[in-house]
């Protein structure tokens, strides 16, 4: 489970809107207790891949090494990476487990439709090993500022993109591009 702020996680989608068409990425960090993982802290990062960006990124390693100092300053960890996927599903592809390294850490995914953003999912890597590594879903929980909500309270109940946020999404082929 990964639990984020609804501030943290509007940076996450405004920064896919930011880099549509090109693929945004960025680094988490943040705390965990076992396979509950809490962002802490939004780290964009440059997506490299000059070649394809629109359907590929990588973090480039100084960025990496700056955001784990990052992190060790603040008492944090990198609890995971966000990305990206321009007019394609908020799922992994086999590129993304291929490039996926930290076990145990969460991949946060936002589709982005049209210059919008539309779903984000997070899937934790989990395995004991580089080969036995796989992608789980997992459940994004988004906190509402305690500010917000003691607001909200007050409001009539109703679903909101929240509910939307939480029904599975929609299966599709593993293997597409991006
Ligand atoms: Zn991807």
């Amino acid at each position: 489970m990964l639990k984020i702020n609804q501030r943290d996680f509007d940076a996450i989608r405004g920064h896919g809107e930011e880099a549509y068409p090109h693929e945004c990425c960025g680094i988490l960090l943040g705390s965990s207790e076992g396979e509950r993982r809490e962002v802490k802290q939004v780290v964009r990062a440059g997506n490299t891949r000059s070649d394809r960006p629109e359907d590929r990124y990588n973090i480039a390693p100084e960025e990496l090494i700056r955001a784990q100092r990052q992190a060790r300053e603040q008492a944090l960890d990198i609890i995971g990476f966000y990305h990206s996927h321009p007019d394609c599903p908020a799922e992994w592809s086999l590129t993304d487990l291929a490039e996926a390294h930290w076990l145990g850490c969460s991949y946060v995914i936002t589709s982005v439709e049209q210059g919008k953003a539309a779903r984000t999912n997070s899937f934790a890597l989990l395995g004991a090993s580089e080969e036995e590594k796989h992608f789980e879903d997992e459940r994004l929980e988004v906190a509402l500022p305690a500010v917000a909500a003691m607001a909200r309270v007050s409001e009539a109940p109703s679903p909101g993109p929240e509910s939307d946020r939480m029904s599975l999404p929609d299966r599709v082929r593993k293997d597409r591009a991006c």
